[in-house]
């Protein structure tokens, strides 16, 4: 159990999602056991404590939007609710206490609000996550709630600018030193992937580790495909990215069978785009830049749908790439992503993230979804000066 809450303390730190010196991770083991910094510790065992659940994550973000959406909401908001993937599958909302409402001991409150939701913000102490069956999964959750609350509020940005003392200051910090310059230099690829099983799973690995290395996801989300033949291997569902060793289960092209169970769900949609296209390659990720930017329709106001992430039947344009609405699932986006994708080789989805093929191996996808992210960043920052 040490171990494993040294494993995610570490993936904290090397995915910059949190403070050094400002994480803990609680576990239910034989006995209780809390490591990382002290205070964090504490509340983080007096809260798991209280829980039937396995793990809980304490950790302070490496970025204050959390933090300024708490101080940008109403008075009498007690949640915040992003609008991408992540949060409507995952969270559902984020709760957060306020400094406030922190008199005496915030362990009961916040086992009560960890009852019902997996994740939830402190006001001055950050973002509280917890895990039902493994720590994995409090670290999953709290990239969730890190990746939601960027998003959320990069997308409030754009709509009702800084609001707050300090806050114009701390978002050129975050875009100058935080932000670190996208691309694909120095990682090398398969040029042109043969259909040698152990060619492609350890091809498959070593993408996904340069796909988590380089931000494009948070470890546990996205999917990575390659079809060989009468064969797909795909990432598994739930499977870490970054840890694909052992997580990539071959499925026949043609349905014909029922095995590939624990296959990504997106399965369905990467049959038919290699179906549609011929591309031996698919990478999926939830780059951050595109998925706002996804949210973003100029034609809010007059349009009458109001669910658009599924339901919009547009397809809308980012800098050459399509983007297109669509739940995960047979319905969603595997019917809409497959039409559009073949020829820029890429597709964002409303809210959620891009989809890149490769005609012969990785990388031409990785780098084509590096450009889209690329394109969508520097379309961010001049919305958001203009
Ligand atoms: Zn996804
Ligand atoms: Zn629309």
């Amino acid at each position: 159990m040490r171990d494993q809450i040294d494993k995610y303390i570490g993936k904290l730190l090397a995915d910059r999602s949190a403070i050094p010196g400002a994480i803990a991770i609680a576990a239910q083991d034989d006995v209780l056991i809390a490591q990382g910094s002290p205070e964090l510790a504490k509340l983080a065992g007096d809260t798991l404590s209280r829980l039937n659940s396995l793990a809980l994550v304490a950790a302070r973000p490496s970025l204050p939007f959390a933090e300024f959406l708490i101080a940008r909401a109403g008075k009498g908001e007690t949640f915040i609710l992003p609008q991408d993937t992540e949060t409507r599958t995952f969270l559902h909302d984020i709760p957060f206490l306020r400094r406030e409402d922190l008199a005496g001991d915030p362990a009961p409150e916040l086992a009560r609000l960890l009852g019902s939701r997996k994740g939830v913000i402190v006001e001055g102490v950050g973002i509280i996550a917890v895990g039902a069956i493994t720590v994995e999964q409090a670290f999953i959750n709290y990239s969730s709630v890190f990746h939601s609350t960027f998003v959320k509020y990069l997308q409030d940005l754009l709509t009702d600018g800084f609001k707050l003392p300090g806050e114009r200051e701390a978002f050129e910090s975050f875009r100058k030193q935080w932000l670190k310059p996208l691309s694909a230099e120095g990682l090398e690829f398969v040029d042109a992937i043969s259909l040698d099983k152990e060619e492609i799973l350890l091809e498959i690995e070593r993408v996904g580790r340069y796909t988590v290395e380089r931000g494009l996801v948070d470890s546990f989300f996205g999917n990575i495909s390659a079809c060989a033949g009468d064969l797909i291997y795909i990432s598994q569902t739930a499977a870490s990215l970054d840890e694909l060793k052992g997580c990539i289960d071959p499925v026949p092209t043609d349905n014909s069978s029922t095995t590939g169970i624990t296959a990504s769900s997106e399965l369905l949609a990467h049959r038919k785009i290699f179906e549609e296209t011929g591309a031996r390659v698919i990478l999926h990720g939830h780059p951050k830049f595109a998925v706002i930017m996804s949210m973003l329709c100029d034609k809010k106001k007059e349009c009458a749908i109001k669910d658009c992430w599924k339901e919009c039947p547009h397809v809308r344009d980012l800098g050459g790439t399509p983007v297109v609405a669509g739940e995960i699932g047979a319905g969603g986006l595997a019917k809409r992503v497959p039409p559009v994708i073949g020829a820029s080789g890429s597709a964002i989805v409303y809210g959620h993230g891009v989809f890149t093929l490769g005609r012969d191996g990785f990388g031409e996808a990785f780098r084509t979804m590096v450009e889209v992210e690329n394109f969508c960043r520097e379309e961010y920052f001049r919305l958001l000066k203009a």
